[in-house]
């Protein structure tokens, strides 16, 4: 792109990924989650170009680049455009005192792999631009208005926890969040003499999206048939498995598989929140367990190479819990591993990963992070 020979960035935004500890498919249930930032992120670099209405973002990473007019937003062909777009399409709502910009991007944070590329970069370019113009947007603003981009642009009807994650995080600590009330806690994350080792399985596959619009229509059927018996009853985040179990005759078999994920696995979060506290490592690692298993065979938003690297960390004593983290289908595992035994585990699970599937694994030590920053 020609705007490249006369790049002078004035403002550098680093927008991270993120992991989430335990907590999956509860954020759009209006539940708990526990997540943070990690080191990986995407950094974004901006100009102003002097035109009222010209706008450049160009990815490093695809070697791509697009234009186009800011009174003229509207969806594109090309995906990952979309993610610009929407949130564009949000901040006009909100301000009209965005003018001609130029953006450069570049990440190391691995594509649909569950550690939220989409979530940084949508937040990168509200964050950036928010500074870049003055647009008194909070950081609740940018967390929200890139969520809706998502689900206006992209068609992912995700939860807010990736977006708020990749914002609001601190260095050292893991967000409890609270996804109605939207108000968190920090919880510091002190694992010695264990750490956060993330497998990548290397797949993502298909049916991430469309699954996962799925599985959150089911969530809405089960609570409007929990409803008629339990007229307060909001979210399934108010559901207990006794309730749910009074309600288990009205419910179709998989609506009912769902939601009881759903009612657990908020309660594991409280749990796993409250094991760190009380620095209970190896409660973590069950919790972890349990986690994958629901995933696996309740919400049914795993698949073989997940299960089987997960599977794999049983035998290994020096490893107290593993799970598939991220909205599912493939992406990483996440691992609670003894310091000693980080490079003995992460050779045998890749030999092993090898012999099943011929994919070599990739691996990285997460560490909880802030959230997105100027640089
Ligand atoms: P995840 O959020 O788990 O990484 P998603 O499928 O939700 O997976 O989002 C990945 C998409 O985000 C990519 O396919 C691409 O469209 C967009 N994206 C993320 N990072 C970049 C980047 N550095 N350059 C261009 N597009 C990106
Ligand atoms: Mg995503």
């Amino acid at each position: 792109m020609n705007f490249l020979k006369n790049f002078n960035p004035v403002l550098t935004i680093s927008s991270p990924g993120r992991i989430n500890i335990i907590g999956e498919h509860t954020d759009y249930n209006l539940g708990y989650v526990l997540p943070t930032a990690i080191e990986k992120k995407i950094v974004l670099q901006f100009q102003k170009n002097e035109t009222e209405k010209t706008c450049r973002v160009y990815s490093k990473d695809f070697d791509k680049g697009f234009e186009f007019d800011l009174s003229k937003i509207s969806i594109s062909e090309n995906a990952w455009e979309n993610y610009v777009l929407g949130v564009l399409n949000e901040i006009s709502k909100r301000t009209d005192k965005v003018r001609g910009f130029d953006c450069v991007l570049e990440s190391n944070l691995p594509l649909g792999s569950g550690l939220s590329s989409s979530a940084a970069l949508e937040c990168g370019i509200a964050y950036g631009l928010n500074e870049l113009f003055a647009l008194s947007l909070s950081k609740l603003d940018i967390v929200t208005l890139s969520q809706i981009a998502e689900h206006t642009y992209v068609g992912t009807q995700c939860g807010i926890m990736d977006q708020y994650a990749s914002v609001m995080s601190e260095a050292g600590h893991v967000i409890l969040l609270d996804c109605r009330s939207l108000e968190h806690q920090l919880i510091p994350m002190e694992l010695h003499p264990y750490k956060i080792i993330m497998l990548n399985t290397g797949v993502s596959h298909n049916l991430a999206t469309s699954e996962y619009n799925v599985r959150k229509l089911e969530c809405e059927e089960g609570i409007a048939q929990i409803q008629q018996k339990y007229p307060s009853v909001k979210s399934l985040r108010d559901v207990t498995e006794e309730m749910l179990e009074t309600c288990r005759k009205e419910l179709k078999t998989t609506v009912y598989r769902r939601c009881h994920f759903i009612s657990k696995e908020n309660q594991r979060v409280l749990d796993v929140a409250k094991a760190l506290r009380n620095s209970n490592l190896e409660r973590v690692g069950e919790l972890l367990y349990e986690a994958h298993e629901g995933i696996s065979k309740w919400y049914e938003v795993s698949c073989k190479e997940s299960d089987f690297l997960v599977e794999h960390t049983k035998k290994n004593l020096l490893v107290l819990g593993a799970r598939q983290t991220g909205g599912g289908f493939g992406g990483c595992t996440l691992n609670i591993v003894h310091v000693d035994a980080v490079a003995s585990f992460v050779e045998s699970a890749s030999v092993a990963y090898k012999n099943e599937f011929g994919i070599e694994l990739t691996y990285f030590e997460a560490n909880p992070s802030r959230g997105t920053a100027t640089l």
